[in-house]
């Protein structure tokens, strides 16, 4: 069974965007009152948004299930209020729902969080748990920046966002590390911003206790860990001048890396220095590279062809990475 365990719902019908621009121009009006409102979009239109792209691919791809969430670059926690955030929020992960249930063998959902620049992340909580107990969703993605590209809330190893991680442990939920849209113009949202965010949370983890107060929790670092494991060698170096334990002891039984890395001697890398334990698969598709690879022939993002390929993984390797540690890192994943 292959489980890609990162896939956005990238191509949903434009209804969705119409909602999004409506609700921005309503944040031009100070007069104007914020409601939830809805989408108006039909179940056919969500089979059609899905047959020609994401289950055309898992088809041609021989992957089985995709864990699926709203489109991370259009969470734009940076955008608006907390109310914008919640009602925006909400419609997506309700869409998911509706996609997972109109195609339960296919998808498993994961949510985004209403979060906003300044608000407690602990105000996501109910949102997470309407995901987690009524939808049946088992992860979450948690953005570590949800100012867009300037950091301006608390690094993740503040008491400012205990509160959430209390609940994932609760629920027994993980966390994929997602930015989201850049609002600022140095960062390219997927070729910056993203990788930065990715980095970012690695370290911050690193320098941080929060895998001591919450020995449990568990995070992944989508597009192959950013610039970590090309790094890894400065990283145990760090570890070791801050006098921190090993970073097998330090991290790694809480910070897993997917394997959304675009060519092959990058996954070579990956596969090299990572734990094969510690590597979950995923494409991302439809997704950040939509782009055909002149060299390969091959969509960049078809990395199953890529682990595929990696001589030194054992069957039993690839059968960890491709739906094992799926298993073992989402404990609310039945399939
Ligand atoms: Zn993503």
């Amino acid at each position: 069974m292959i489980i890609d365990c990162h896939g956005h719902y990238t191509t949903a019908p434009k209804e969705l965007d119409a909602y999004r621009k409506a609700q921005q121009e309503g944040l031009k009006d100070p007069n104007h009152v914020p409601s939830k409102g809805s989408l108006g979009i039909t179940d056919d239109q969500i089979r059609e948004s899905l047959e020609g792209a994401q289950l055309k691919m898992q088809r041609e791809r021989g992957s089985d299930v995709t864990i699926f969430s709203p489109r991370a670059v259009g969470m734009g926690h940076h955008i608006g209020n907390e109310t914008t955030s919640k009602n925006w929020t909400e419609h997506c992960n309700e869409l998911i729902h509706r996609v997972v249930g109109l195609y339960p063998k296919n998808f498993v959902g994961v949510c985004q969080l209403p979060q906003s620049p300044g608000v407690p992340p602990k105000n996501c909580i109910p949102e997470l748990e309407r995901c987690v107990k009524e939808f049946g969703f088992i992860g979450l993605n948690l953005n570590p920046d949800p100012a867009g590209g300037m950091w301006t809330d608390p690094p993740l190893f503040d008491r400012w966002w205990y509160p959430i991680y209390e609940k994932m442990v609760e629920l027994e939920v993980p966390a994929m590390i997602h930015v989201s849209g850049s609002s600022n113009p140095h960062f390219h949202a997927t070729g910056a911003h993203y990788i930065n965010g990715d980095t970012t949370a690695f370290m911050q983890f690193l320098t941080s206790d929060i895998f001591k107060d919450f020995p449990t929790l568990k995070f992944i670092i989508p597009h192959g860990g950013g610039a970590v494991p090309y790094h890894w060698g400065r990283y145990r170096g760090l570890a070791q001048d801050m006098k921190k334990p090993p970073l097998e002891e330090l991290l790694l039984n809480n910070v897993y890396f997917d394997t959304c890395v675009y060519h092959q001697p990058g996954i070579d890398l990956l596969t090299k220095v990572i734990p094969v334990d510690n590597i979950l698969f995923a494409s991302e598709m439809v997704g950040a590279v939509r782009g055909v690879d002149p060299r390969t022939g091959h969509n960049y993002d078809d990395t199953r062809r890529y682990v595929d390929k990696v001589e030194w993984l054992s069957a039993e390797d690839k059968e960890k990475i491709y739906s094992g540690n799926v298993r073992k890192v989402f404990p609310r994943f039945k399939g």
